[in-house]
């Protein structure tokens, strides 16, 4: 599903953020991508979206190299990969209905498809009570839970979440790492990027650990430290 060969990313100021990336995931697959602060965690995750280009190697999503995708086919590459952030990034002032619709109205789906998609995807996260209420009348874990609706109602085949419990409590996160694992075991490819130990150690999913721009370990039922 992914495909990275040989990837390295400098920034424009000399950086070296990814030093020579192989590495493979498959359709359906739960990647925990982990690693200290500045071992490139975030970059690795935005040359999937093509926020920032690869300086070499080629990345390969659903059997496509991305990195010389032209500017116009970029909006396509992204309806097939949902994100979810630490912040939520939900629009205040439209409701949870809304702010999930929204995701299908700008990538031209029509009324009727929002109408039936909505409410589904908001039920699968457990929210279809809460549809016309406010982001601001919700707990960060109820957020938390319609970015992870927002980001999936397309039913994208790739899922990346960057530190998606950063803001939630330990019981909140264990609900939220449950929902991602429901939707991978669908057949969703989910990559997540965290820093947190103890949702890794309880998932026993793939692990792959980033130093300094480069892979030190790649384990399949692995833990992260203690
Ligand atoms: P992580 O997500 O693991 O914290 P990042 O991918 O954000 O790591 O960063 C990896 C390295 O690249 C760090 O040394 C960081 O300072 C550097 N970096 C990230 N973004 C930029 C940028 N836009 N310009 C220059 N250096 C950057």
């Amino acid at each position: 599903m992914i495909e990275f060969k040989k990837v390295s990313k400098v920034y424009g100021d000399g950086t070296t953020a990814l030093k020579d990336i192989t590495l493979s995931v498959k359709k359906g697959e739960f990647l925990f991508l982990v690693g200290p602060s500045g071992s490139g965690k975030s970059t690795f995750i935005k040359l999937i979206i093509r926020e920032i280009y690869a300086t070499s190697g080629s990345i390969l999503v659903a059997g496509r190299n991305i990195c010389n995708l032209k500017t116009n086919r970029i909006p396509q590459l992204r309806r097939n990969i949902g994100c979810v952030f630490q912040d939520f990034k939900l629009l205040p002032n439209k409701t949870i209905f809304e702010n999930v619709a929204f995701a299908l109205e700008v990538i031209g789906k029509s009324g009727y498809v929002i109408k039936v998609q909505v409410p589904q995807v908001l039920q699968l996260v457990g929210l279809h009570n809460k549809m016309k209420s406010y982001p601001y009348q919700l707990s960060g874990g109820e957020q938390q839970r319609v970015s992870i609706a927002r980001a999936f109602v397309n039913r994208p085949p790739v899922l990346l979440a960057d530190e998606p419990t950063g803001n939630l409590d330990p019981v909140t996160s264990d609900g939220i790492m449950k929902l991602l694992s429901r939707i991978s075991l669908v057949g969703t490819t989910v990559i997540m990027a965290t820093h947190n130990r103890s949702v890794v150690n309880s998932m026993r999913r793939r692990v792959v650990e980033l130093e300094r721009g480069e892979i030190v370990r790649d384990q399949k039922r692995g833990v992260y430290g203690s």
